[in-house]
């Protein structure tokens, strides 16, 4: 089974937008073991349109496309494939119903443009939208097939996980399941994390085909993520083969591991003060709430984090947080501000951040220069100085996920 993409919209030829979209849906058409060997980008153009697909279906099995099925004038994949089979556009009754209900829930007029998104070429079928309004299609041009996405990433992406990936592995007569699992990992480089898995990645390419396989995806300032691939005949094996698989990488790579799959520092972070019974507070200065920000979007997070303060004036650290007068950009200056943390917020772990995240450096620090305070109350206090570079948004990341990685390793330890 071939399978192409193409990303629909003149916005993309024009550099408005990324196409984020053909790469996530390579990434998945990857996993499920399905070939995909060309994407194309075409604007808001009938005969190009039609163009592209024929050629994309005289060289692949399926293509899959994404934007265009919006209720404007410019959003016209349908008729592009309508015409691509042959074939006439219908209003489809149920999807018009839906369409027109969509619009009376949340309250809101609807325009007749909007009932173009009901239209099906004669033989295809509706893929029905659960968010969003564009319900999607798939159509049958001879043995191959178009199916047609919205734009809007995250409609996309519940289609394809719901209804493109299942019908595409139907097709291609797989039985069997594939399935993977990230395990994220912090604090080890990626050529470090190879180094240590490279016995484990040998074994298993030496095993044969079919078995598990391993992958690193360097994911960024996040850390790097290894990623696990299995095929089996039931999920339920599959799942086995992941959790053996994890355990085995596990034993190699140690705490470095912080999360598996769309798991956070954050998240993991609070796993680990939720067992230890223990709260947290902050006191930020250069990172300004960014770190507080990210774990209030851990769900559950009132149950361990008391609150942060940001104090970027060194003023507010003198006082509020009771650093001694002088310079704000030190390792005495980021225990101080954590200590106070835990005094003023009343928490039983806090942590701090003072630094230069640029443009100007401060105090003789370039910029880059980074002290985060970690304390655990009646345990330690302890600073960490981080060497970053970047623009100031990257130092201000960076700074946010050392710290919240190195409170992590800090209760995790001994
Ligand atoms: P809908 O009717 O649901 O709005 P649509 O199929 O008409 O969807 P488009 O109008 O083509 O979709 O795109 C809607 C928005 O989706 C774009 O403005 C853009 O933000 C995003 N988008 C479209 N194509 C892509 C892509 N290939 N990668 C990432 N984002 C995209």
């Amino acid at each position: 089974m071939r399978a192409e993409i193409v990303a629909i919209g003149t916005e993309l030829l024009l550099g408005q937008i990324i196409d984020t979209n053909s790469t996530w849906i390579a990434e998945q058409l990857a996993v499920a073991g399905i070939d995909c060997l060309y994407q194309s980008r075409v604007g808001d153009n009938i005969e190009r349109i039609v163009d592209v697909l024929s050629h994309a279906l005289s060289r692949s099995d399926a293509v899959i496309t994404c934007g265009g099925l919006g209720p404007t004038q410019d959003d016209i994949t349908r008729e592009a494939i309508a015409k691509v089979m042959g074939v006439e556009l219908l209003r489809d009754a149920d999807a018009e119903r839906r369409v027109r209900e969509m619009f009376a829930s949340r309250g809101r007029d609807m325009s007749e443009n909007n009932l173009r998104q009901a239209e099906v070429p004669v033989g295809g079928r509706i893929i029905t939208q659960v968010i969003g309004s564009a319900p999607g299609l798939i159509c049958p041009v001879g043995d191959k097939v178009i199916y047609a996405l919205p734009g809007v990433p995250h409609e996309m992406r519940e289609m394809v996980t719901r209804a493109v990936l299942e019908d595409l592995s139907r097709r291609s007569g797989e039985t069997s399941t594939i399935r993977s699992r990230v395990l994220r990992t912090f604090g080890i480089a990626e050529s470090k994390i190879a180094e240590i898995v490279t016995p484990r990645f040998e074994a298993l390419e030496n095993g044969g085909a079919g078995g598990p396989r391993i992958a690193f995806l360097a994911s960024g300032i996040e850390g790097v993520k290894v990623r696990i691939t299995v095929k089996a005949a039931t999920e339920a094996e599959a799942r086995v083969l992941l959790d053996q698989e994890e355990l085995a990488l596990r034993a190699l790579l140690g705490e470095s591991v912080f999360g598996i799959d769309d798991e956070t520092m954050e998240h993991s972070l609070g796993e680990v003060l939720r067992d230890k019974g223990l709260t947290l507070g902050l006191a930020e200065s250069f990172t300004g709430g960014l770190i507080s920000s990210r774990i209030v979007a851990v769900v559950g997070a009132s149950r361990w984090f008391r609150g942060a303060l940001v104090a970027y004036n060194e003023e507010v650290k003198y006082q509020a947080l009771g650093v001694a007068p002088g310079p704000v950009v030190s390792a005495a200056a980021a225990i101080s501000m954590a200590e106070g943390a835990c005094s003023l917020l009343g928490s039983d772990v806090a942590i701090s951040t003072t630094g230069v995240a640029g443009p100007d450096e401060q105090e003789g620090h370039p910029v880059g220069t980074c002290f985060v305070g970690l304390v655990v109350r009646g345990r330690s206090s302890e600073s960490l100085v981080l060497r970053l570079s970047g623009d100031r948004q990257r130092i201000r990341e960076l700074a946010t996920i050392a710290a919240l990685g190195n409170m992590r390793r800090i209760l995790l330890g001994p």
